[in-house]
C-alpha cells in the first residue's frame, strides 16, 4: 500500500526525549512506515531514527516466548509457567533474606504507567526500595543538582522557547546528533542573530555552528563556569533586583569564586583569559540567554558539583524564569523524565515524594494496601557492589542493558553472575539477557498503549498500532500476572487506570488524564483538571522559595593520561544509533552506520603511523576491544572518541567506574587508555 492508503497511528517517538509525535503506517497488523504526524514539537520534522528506526518491531530476532535456562540452554515455557518460575524464585529469596536482598533496575523505554506500576511492585510487593534505572548514567547530577538550586530538577523551559534566546549557552550537548529535532530550534535562533556558545572539547556539528566555540579541557567545567562569576561579579553585571529579591547565599558564592581569575582559568581550562570575559559579559548582559546541558556536563565525578555550578551562573544574571531562558538539561531516553517521575529513583516515590519521609510513605501505604520500607534503597553502582559482596541476592531488570551501558561494563558482568536469580524483561536477548535464569518477552512501544514524558515535562499519548508481537505481552500486563503470582493482586483492564491512580497520588500530574491528551500533550505541574499545564517553572518564585547558590569547587576527573595510558577516551553517541543498539542496529540504520571507528586526531595518528581504517587493540585499566580507526579534527589532540552503541566494540569496557558522589553517576565522559596497532 502507499503511505496515504495504510492506517496512521498517531504515538510518540521511542528514541530520544524531544518526544517526536509520529504517525506510524500500519498494514495487515505491520508497521510499515513512519512520518511525521504534524503536530506536536516537531511539526513536519522527524530525524532519521524517527523515520526509519521502526523496523525493529518486527525484526526476526524479537522474543515471542518465556525463555527459562536449564543446563546453560534456553527452553520456551508457557507464560503461566514463566510467572510461577519468577514469582517462586522471588519469593524464596525474599524469605530467606529479605527484600533488601532484591533489586529492580525500571527502564526509561517504558511508559509512566509500567514505571508506576514498577515501582508499586518492588516496593509494596517485593518489599524492597533498591530501585534505579539509566537515570544514574546521565542525569542523576540534574536531579540532585538542580532541585538542590530551584527546588525542580526538570527543564526550565518548552523546547520551542530556544528559538526565542538571544544567546544559547549549550554545553556538553552534540545536540545535533542526539536530539536532532531539537537542534532545529537552535538553527531558528542563530537566523533571529542569537549568539551560539558551545563548551565542548570536541568540534562537534554544534560547535561548528556557534560564534564561539570554547573546547575546554575535560572534567574541568566548575574553573570555566565560577570564573565566568567571577568576572560578572567583579564587573557589577549581575542582575542586583533579581538575586536581592529571589535568592539566597551570594556572599558564599562570591567567596567561592575569589581565586576562580580568567588567567586561572585560561591555566586549567585552555581556554583564553579574554574568551572567558567575554563569553561571562555576554552571557549576563542578553536580554534572554538559554542555557542547555547533556552528558558533557553530568557525567564527571563532579557532575553534581558541575550542575550547581551553571545553576549558580543563571540565578546570578536572572537568567532564569522567564521565556527563552533558562536551565535546559536535555533528557536523553524517550521516557527519562517520566521514569524519574514516576519514582523509578531508590529515594524517591511518585512524584519526588521521599520514601524517608513518613507522611509520604503513609500516603501510598494506604493507596497501595501494604506497608512499604522506609529506608531509601540502592543506587545501580551500589546494586552492583552489593552483588559482588552477596549481599543481593536477586534482579528484576526492565528494559536494560547494564553489560554494555554500565561503565566498567566487566565489573557490571561479574557483578551480575554472582546473582542467585537474574529475571530480564526486554524485546530482544540483549547481552544482559543472555546472562538471565528466565527471559521475560515484552511487547514494543508499537504494541500497547500508555504515556511517554518528554524532555520538556510534556506527558504525550503512546498508542497501540498493533498487537503485541508473537507471545510477547506489555509490561504492565507482566506485572499485574508477577503481583498476582506473588499474591497481592493488582488489576487494571487498561493503562488509563493506572495512570488515573498514578495522578491521584501525584501532584504535578494530577489534572492530567488521557481525555485531555489529545493532540499536544501537556506540561507539567498541571495540578487541576482546569490547568492548562506549565511551560516556564520559577516564573513568580522558585519551587523551593529562594533560589540557593552553591559554593563548588575544581576537583579534576578521577583518572586523566599518564605514560602507560597516555590517551584520553572521551565517549557518546552518534546520530544513526541509540544506546546500545539493541534496536537501531536492528533497522536499516545499520546499513548507513554499520560499525563503530574510533574517532583519533590526524596529526596524533600520523605520529603513531594510523591510517584511516587501521585497526586498534583500545586497551584502559579495565578492558579491552578493537576497532577501526577514524581520523579526524573533531577531537583535539590527546583525546580519542567512541560511542557506546556497538556490543562488539563495547566501549564500556574501558570506562571509568569512579562515580560523582552526590548522585553516583560514573564517569563517563573521561578515561585513560593506550592504542596498540594491530
Ligand atoms: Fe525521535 Fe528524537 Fe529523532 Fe524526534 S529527534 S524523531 S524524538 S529520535
Amino acid at each position: 500500500g502507499r503511505p496515504w492508503e495504510l492506517t496512521p497511528v498517531t504515538t510518540t517517538c521511542p528514541y530520544c526525549g524531544v518526544g517526536c509525535q509520529i504517525d506510524l503506517l500500519v498494514k495487515d497488523n505491520r508497521v510499515v512506515g513512519a512520518k511525521a504526524a504534524g503536530h506536536g514539537v516537531n511539526g513536519r520534522h522527524l530525524c532519521v531514527k524517527g523515520r526509519y528506526g521502526h523496523q525493529f518491531i518486527h525484526h526476526p530476532q524479537r522474543l515471542t516466548v518465556p525463555l527459562v535456562k536449564k543446563n546453560g540452554r534456553w527452553q520456551e515455557v508457557s507464560w503461566p509457567e514463566a510467572i510461577r518460575k519468577v514469582a517462586e524464585g522471588f519469593r524464596q529469596i525474599k524469605q530467606q533474606y529479605g527484600g533488601r536482598s532484591i533489586a529492580v533496575l525500571a527502564s526509561a523505554r517504558i511508559t509512566n504507567e509500567e514505571n508506576y506500576l514498577l515501582n508499586k511492585l518492588a516496593r509494596l510487593v517485593l518489599g524492597t526500595n533498591h530501585i534505579d534505572h539509566c537515570a544514574r548514567l546521565c542525569h542523576a547530577p540534574t536531579v540532585a543538582g538542580l532541585a538542590a538550586a530551584t527546588g525542580s530538577g526538570a527543564m526550565t523551559n518548552p523546547i520551542k522557547d530556544i528559538a526565542g534566546a538571544d544567546l544559547i549557552l549549550a554545553i556538553g550537548t552534540n545536540t545535533t546528533e542526539t536530539h536532532p529535532v531539537l537542534s532545529l530550534f537552535i538553527r531558528q535562533a542563530i537566523q533571529r542573530g542569537a549568539v551560539l556558545v558551545v563548551v565542548d572539547p570536541r568540534k562537534t556539528e554544534l560547535a561548528k555552528l556557534a560564534a564561539i566555540h570554547l573546547p575546554v579541557k575535560p572534567g574541568t567545567d566548575i574553573v570555566l563556569f565560577n570564573s565566568m562569576i567571577n568576572v560578572i561579579i567583579e564587573e557589577n553585571l549581575w542582575n542586583k533586583p533579581f538575586v536581592e529579591e529571589r535568592c539566597e547565599g551570594l556572599p558564599e558564592l562570591t567567596a567561592a569564586v575569589r581565586d576562580y581569575t580568567p588567567a586561572y582559568a585560561q591555566e586549567v581550562t585552555g581556554i583564553a583569559a579574554e574568551t572567558v570575559r567575554q563569553v561571562a559579559r555576554a552571557y549576563a548582559t542578553a536580554g534572554r540567554a538559554a542555557i542547555l546541558y547533556t552528558m558533557g556536563l553530568t557525567q564527571h565525578v563532579t557532575g553534581t558539583d558541575n550542575v550547581l555550578a551553571v545553576t549558580n551562573l543563571a540565578l546570578l544574571c536572572g537568567q532564569i524564569g522567564r521565556a527563552s531562558t533558562g536551565i535546559n538539561p536535555l533528557r536523553g531516553q524517550n521516557n527519562v523524565q517520566g521514569a524519574c517521575d514516576m519514582g523509578a529513583l531508590p529515594q524517591y516515590l511518585p512524584g519526588y515524594q521521599p520514601v524517608w519521609e513518613e507522611s509520604c510513605r503513609e500516603k501510598f501505604s494506604k493507596a497501595w494496601g501494604g506497608p512499604l520500607p522506609a529506608q531509601p534503597g540502592m543506587t545501580v553502582g551500589e546494586m552492583l557492589q552489593a552483588a559482588c559482596r552477596g549481599e543481593l541476592k536477586a534482579m528484576y531488570i526492565v528494559g536494560e542493558n547494564p553489560v554494555i551501558s554500565e561503565a566498567d561494563a566487566n565489573h557490571a558482568t561479574q557483578a551480575l553472575s554472582q546473582l542467585d536469580f537474574l529475571v530480564v524483561q526486554d524485546i530482544f536477548l540483549t547481552e544482559t539477557a543472555q546472562m538471565a535464569d528466565v527471559v521475560l518477552p515484552a511487547a514494543s512501544w508499537a504494541e500497547k498503549d500508555g504515556t511517554f514524558t518528554n524532555t520538556e515535562r510534556r506527558v504525550q499519548r503512546v498508542r497501540q498500532a498493533i498487537p503485541p508481537v508473537g507471545n510477547s505481552q506489555a509490561d504492565w500486563q507482566i506485572f499485574c500476572a508477577l503481583a498476582e503470582a506473588l499474591g497481592r493482586p493488582m488489576r487494571y483492564r487498561h493503562p488509563r487506570e493506572i495512570f488515573d491512580e498514578m495522578a491521584a497520588l501525584t501532584p504535578a500530574y494530577a489534572g492530567i488524564s488521557y481525555d485531555r491528551l489529545v493532540k499536544e500533550g501537556i506540561q507539567w505541574p498541571c495540578p487541576t483538571p482546569d490547568h492548562p499545564g506549565t511551560g516556564i517553572l520559577h516564573q513568580e518564585k522558585f519551587v523551593r522559595g529562594k533560589g540557593k547558590f552553591h559554593a563548588v569547587a575544581y576537583r579534576p576527573p578521577d583518572e586523566l593520561p599518564d605514560r602507560q595510558y597516555p590517551l584520553l577516551l572521551n565517549t557518546g553517541r552518534r546520530l544513526f544509533h541509540y544506546h546500545t543498539g539493541s534496536m537501531t542496529l536492528r533497522t536499516g540504520l545499520k546499513d548507513v552506520y554499520p560499525v563503530e571507528y574510533l574517532d583519533v586526531n590526524s596529526q596524533d595518528a600520523g605520529e603513531m603511523g594510523l591510517a584511516q581504517g587501521d585497526r586498534v587493540k583500545v586497551i584502559s585499566r579495565r578492558g579491552e576491544i578493537v576497532m577501526p580507526v577514524r581520523l579526524t579534527d573533531e577531537v583535539p589532540r590527546g583525546m580519542v572518541f567512541a560511542s557506546f552503541h556497538f556490543p562488539d566494540a563495547a566501549v564500556n569496557k574501558l570506562t571509568n567506574g569512579a562515580r560523582c558522589p552526590g548522585s553516583h553517576t560514573p564517569e563517563l565522559k573521561v578515561c585513560a587508555v593506550r592504542l596498540e596497532k594491530l
